[in-house]
């Protein structure tokens, strides 16, 4: 693509830095062929920018499998799909890593107003709601315009009524609304019921304005539990506000299976030199089922996947490329899964990283604080640079949730931050589809990951506590 790498002040520092460390092991500035790592990082991140591989990984995976809850048949032909896919692009140790979940599965949904002003509603069940009796419940609602509001409920005061909490999700470009205001559908139920409630229902984690809801897991509850579109909540905040008893009625119906079959997909290149010292970057297979299951997670899926084969077209490296395909994120499973199958060989996890924010371009990276100031990383940056990538001051906070449990075991992690601003627009929700993911985003995602795993896994940088 041809982008110029300016040499800036900062960069010239660690030009400076990278000669005087060079000078004393001239391993760390050079790949496995003895060739400068900056150069050759910079190259790999052209090739990536122009290299369709994530495009076709996302668009087959969302065209030929589609929605792929856990526990569904649709999950059963993604793990055949991820299997068939990176068998193609010809990554080495392909396999299943098979474990067991509990998973929650949607059935027949509707709810309603039925009184003062009857009128559908557009709903959608949040994962681990309970059933409604049979014939929907219906009861008075209690509406509260934040989730604070009906925390500072005291105990029995929402008895016999369905709780409604209204506050809407601001939009950000890092997404840290969802941490934010996420509480209010994980536990939102409970809390709900802990205050008497026979329902719960909650404005949709939203950013957009259209009527789908999105869907969402929540801790497990025993009361039927569902999210509304935005203009939903809205109608309900007015009916309320007009005084008097408003009554909605909700059909929920759903399935619980204790210990569901599910899969990890795993595919990598052995490294040369190193093979025991793992770079790994995933995403995961798994997705809520009333959208295609696109930004979330296709994307990360791609980007991985994507990125692997762009780094690892350059030689092979001298430490293995992990692309990890976890399955089951939604309704958690796989982070834990992976961490126990996985727990002799963590130490030699040199770096991992999880993409799960959409697609949009990466924005900032956050680096361990051992290893970030070192000549490679030094080329990274240089590489990342000029796609508009800034690095933070700060070390990494979150993994991703796959990597909680492997990261809590020891293992150092990288957090490349996407733009986040429409990401909630569509997540979890009907519109989550391949039309959202815009190809030059994904590419300047690819291209990132794809410098980053090309420097760690031909250099001798090292996260890792000493
Ligand atoms: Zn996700
Ligand atoms: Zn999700």
């Amino acid at each position: 693509m041809g982008l110029v790498v300016a040499t800036s002040r900062p960069m010239r520092r660690f030009a400076i830095l990278a000669a005087a460390i060079l000078s004393a092991a001239p391993a760390f500035a050079q790949d496995l062929g003895g060739q400068d790592l900056t150069t050759k990082a910079a190259a790999v991140r052209d090739k990536a920018l122009a290299d369709p591989t994530a495009w076709r990984v996302v668009e087959s995976l969302t065209t030929e499998v589609g929605p792929r809850p856990v526990g569904s048949p649709a999950m059963a032909r993604a793990r055949d799909w991820a299997v068939a896919t990176l068998m193609a692009l010809g990554f080495e140790n392909v396999h299943v890593e098979p474990f067991t979940t509990r998973v929650w599965t949607r059935g027949e949904e509707a709810a309603e107003i039925v009184g003062p002003a009857p009128q559908k509603l557009q709903i959608i069940g949040l994962g681990n709601s309970a059933p409604t009796p049979t014939g929907g419940l219906a009861a008075a609602i209690a509406v509260f315009p934040t989730f604070q509001a009906m925390l500072d409920q005291p105990p029995g005061a929402l008895k016999g009524k369905i709780a409604v909490v209204t506050q809407k999700m601001p939009r950000t470009q890092d997404g840290s609304s969802n941490g934010a205001i996420g509480v209010q559908r994980f536990q939102g139920p409970l809390e709900a019921a802990r205050r008497g409630a026979v329902g719960y229902l909650v404005r949709s984690l939203s950013t957009d304005k259209t009527r789908l809801p999105h869907a969402g897991a929540s801790t497990p509850a025993g009361i039927p539990a569902a999210a509304l579109s935005g203009p939903d909540a809205e109608q309900l905040e007015r009916l309320a506000a007009r005084g008097g008893p408003v009554t909605v009625r909700l059909v929920l119906s759903s399935s619980v299976q204790p210990a569901a079959p599910a899969w990890t997909v795993v595919g990598e290149i052995k490294g040369s030199a190193r093979p025991n010292e793992v770079v790994l970057l995933g995403g995961h297979l798994d997705s809520w089922d009333p959208g295609t299951g696109a930004i979330d997670d296709g994307a990360g899926v791609a980007i991985a996947t994507g990125a692997a084969h762009v780094a690892i077209a350059a030689g092979r490296p001298r430490r293995t490329i992990r692309v990890v395909m976890w399955g089951s994120e939604e309704q958690t499973g796989s982070g834990a899964a992976y961490a126990v199958a996985h727990k002799a060989e963590i130490p030699g996890i040199v770096v991992a990283g999880e993409s799960d924010l959409g697609a949009g371009r990466i924005w900032r990276v956050s680096l361990p604080a051992r290893g970030a100031a070192t000549p490679a990383m030094a080329a990274f940056k240089a590489a990342a640079a000029p796609l508009g990538v800034i690095f933070a001051d700060a070390p990494p906070k979150y993994p991703g949730a796959d990597l909680e449990e492997t990261t809590a075991a020891g293992a150092p992690f990288v957090q490349f931050s996407q733009d986040a601003s429409h990401y909630f627009d569509w997540h979890h929700s009907a519109d989550d589809t391949l039309d959202k993911i815009k190809p030059d985003e994904l590419a300047q995602d690819v291209a990132v990951w794809a410098s980053f795993l090309y420097v760690v896994a031909n250099s001798d940088v090292d996260f890792r506590k000493p």
